[in-house]
């Protein structure tokens, strides 16, 4: 058996074209557009790029995109007194500080002075509460994991009471995706296990699953017999292996890995996604779906 291929690259166009139209329809009927702004502190080259494709991103839906540069010595205080500045901005729905910050900053302290109505990473503890509660609760959902339900859902993969078990239990992915999927409602209704550094036999757990999300960060953690057959896996991991030229641009490039064996995985299960080309280009994605949502709470049309 080979797998259907989840591809992000694939879903990522579908709905970027969606929020363009529905931009295009909320300027007409309302005269206004969403606002991001990016905050970004330093010059951290893989911050650049990440911060470059952001701003690519919500010009091309049509966004108000404001890109803010600081610099790295700048004081907690006068990064705390620009995130008031936006969290006051009436044309900004999303406020993103693009992370790590510097040492002499407190990340926390600044992630909690955004306002959570304009939290569109959803990281700020009033949107994890929010996501926990469920349903109409959810404002912001954080941008990897809502790209993996939107990814399951788009694939028509069924997750009304599948087993999912997700590997791994950060902040940003295994917990919320592991919440996401036992709530009530579309794309969701699973039975959910998370499992972690602390689980004493992992491939048990994760042959059980009908849906296995891997957010661990150790290539080829997944062996293929660690996968029930016809099994949906999504595999998050992205892991710098080693490098190579590029043969579009002749510079050299990282060469990734996911946290699943990914060319025997793909004989036994139903779906998979790629890595590089699945959850990855789904984050960004996902970050315009929400700072396009903010504004549409705002004008009372969400
Ligand atoms: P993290 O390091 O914060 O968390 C990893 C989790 O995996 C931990 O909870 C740990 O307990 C668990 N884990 C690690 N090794 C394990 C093992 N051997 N057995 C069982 N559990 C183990 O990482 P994260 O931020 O959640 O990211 C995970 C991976 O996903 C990374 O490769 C990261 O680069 C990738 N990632 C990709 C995207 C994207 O594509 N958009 C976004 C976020 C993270």
């Amino acid at each position: 058996m080979t797998a259907t291929l989840i591809k992000g690259t694939e879903i990522r166009e579908q709905i970027l074209e969606e929020i363009t139209a529905e931009v295009a329809q909320i300027k007409e009927q309302h005269g206004v557009v969403p606002g991001l702004v990016t905050i970004l502190i330093g010059e951290n080259p893989a911050s650049i790029s990440y911060v470059t494709l952001k701003i690519k991103t919500a010009h091309r839906v049509g966004f108000h995109e404001v890109q803010d540069s600081q610099p790295v010595d700048i004081s907690e205080a006068d990064l705390l007194a620009l995130i008031e500045k936006y969290n006051n901005d009436d044309a900004i729905n999303g406020i993103l500080v693009q992370l790590p910050l510097p040492k002499h900053i407190d990340e926390k302290k600044v992630l909690n002075a955004i306002d959570p109505d304009k939290d569109v990473d959803g990281f700020h503890p009033v949107n994890v509460g929010r996501l926990m509660i469920g349903g109409d609760e959810v404002k912001f959902p954080p941008c990897t994991p809502a790209g993996i339900q939107e990814m399951i859902v788009r694939a028509g993969v069924e997750t009304k009471g599948a087993e999912v078990v997700v590997v791994g239990r950060s902040n940003i992915v295994g917990k919320p995706i592991a919440n996401m999927m036992l709530q009530k409602g579309v794309g969701a209704n699973s039975t959910v296990t998370i499992v972690h550094t602390g689980t004493k036999d992992l491939a048990a757990h994760c042959k059980r699953a009908d849906i296995l999300i891997v957010a661990a960060g150790v290539p080829d953690l997944v062996k293929p017999e660690w996968i029930k057959e016809g099994a949906c896996v999504i595999d998050v991991g992205v892991n710098r292996v080693g490098e190579k030229i590029s043969e579009k641009t002749g510079k050299k490039i990282a060469i990734l890995k996911g946290d699943v064996d990914f060319e025997a995985a793909k004989e036994i299960a139903g779906y998979i996604t790629p890595v590089p080309g699945g959850v990855g280009p789904m984050t960004i994605t996902m970050l315009m779906l929400n700072t396009l949502k903010s504004l549409k709470f705002k004008l009372g049309v969400a």
